[in-house]
């Protein structure tokens, strides 16, 4: 084991936020009671808003971000984990307030570590990321709340982004008519692959909407917040479930209760970093079973490496990555 690690530290100064790849003393990992040597990571929004600075997702400097990481366990004090065991690690402030996982090394708390599960490969697991496992909280959240396949079309926006691709596969698989609500009508193709079956311009959504509109949805997953959201609100039919994750559109949600008090539609908020550990494991678990390969590796472009993740967030921000990023920390 060597003494030092490759990492993405960001740093302020009086000029401003900087990220940059950097070689990291062991000495400077945070407290913890164990260390994994990570093999990959990925590039999430939240990890993008941190590496550029746009918004203030970093709490400490020195930092070194990147909310999820997969990887070995090097030693452990805790009961549940041996040096060798493949751990996957998503949220509880990694890469915000912790040193994250876009390095080769971290340490953590044992009870932030969720195993990774025997048939999903180490690729596979940050090809899902945190991205990945919220899409599966929010199908989680439709199931939970009585959404069944063949009640209705559930809308999905964001589509061409990371959760969105996802929830578009897993509910496509699980039987469910997807509609694909996004800015991106050139990725159509690409849509109708993951499982959708109908697509919708975002930009009909966009704009200032009535209180209600006509009943369409079954369900909604939504990753983008702002007026988007409160015209999927204003369209869900009578009883329908709006899982809300995101807001890539923005943090408002310029609605009425007319949605809830006159159709009883339930607006479900779903949270990826604090989630408790029994729904985390249940959420890899069907990710494991339920997740097809083949269209994972659709989803995902090429592999990059640590320099990479700082080039490609500003275009993840500008809503020009399709799918998801995963990085090869060794790269
Ligand atoms: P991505 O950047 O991969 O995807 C976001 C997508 O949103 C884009 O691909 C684009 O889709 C759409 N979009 C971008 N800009 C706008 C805009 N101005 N107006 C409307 N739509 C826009 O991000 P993720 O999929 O990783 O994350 C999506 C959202 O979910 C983010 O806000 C993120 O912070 C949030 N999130 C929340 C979590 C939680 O725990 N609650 C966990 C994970 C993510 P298209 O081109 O198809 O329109």
């Amino acid at each position: 084991m060597s003494d030092s690690f490759k990492a993405i530290l960001i740093e302020k100064t009086e000029a401003g936020q900087r990220a940059a790849v950097v070689d990291q003393p062991d000495t400077g990992l945070p407290a913890g009671d164990v260390t994994v040597r990570i093999r990959h990571s990925t590039v999430n929004y939240k990890d993008a808003l941190a590496l550029t600075g746009r918004s203030p997702v970093v709490r400490k400097f020195p930092m070194v971000p990147g909310i999820d990481f997969v990887g070995q366990v090097e030693s452990s004090g805790h009961a549940d984990y041996q040096p060798g065991d493949a751990v996957i690690l998503n949220g509880w402030g990694v890469g915000e307030s912790h040193w994250g996982g876009l390095a080769q090394r971290a340490r953590v708390n044992g009870d932030w570590l969720v195993r990774l599960p025997p048939t999903l490969s180490a690729r596979h697991s940050m090809a899902l990321g945190t991205a990945g496992y919220t899409a599966m909280l929010c199908v989680m959240a439709l199931q939970r709340l009585g959404v069944k396949p063949g009640q209705g079309e559930i809308a999905v926006s964001g589509a061409a982004g990371g959760v969105g691709s996802v929830a578009i596969m897993l509910l496509a698989r699980l039987g469910y008519q997807v509609t694909a609500i996004t800015g991106r009508t050139a990725e159509a193709a690409y849509l109708r692959r993951l499982g959708a079956t109908d697509i919708v311009d975002r930009s009909t959504l966009a704009a200032p909407g009535r209180p209600l509109a006509k009943e369409r949805w079954a369900g909604v997953v939504d990753t983008v917040g702002s007026h988007v959201l409160a015209n999927l609100c204003a369209s869900t039919r009578y009883g329908g479930v709006v899982a809300a994750c995101g807001l890539a559109a923005g943090m408002d949600l310029p609605t009425t209760v007319a949605p809830f008090i006159l159709r009883g539609v339930t607006l479900a908020g779903v949270d990826s970093v604090m989630c408790p550990r029994d729904r985390r494991i249940e959420a890899w678990t069907r990710l494991a079973s339920e997740i097809d390969g083949d269209l994972l590796d659709l989803v995902t472009g090429p592999v990059i490496g640590l320099a990479g993740a700082i080039e490609l967030a500003p275009k993840l921000l500008a809503g020009e990555v399709r799918g998801r990023l995963v990085v090869d920390v060794d790269q």
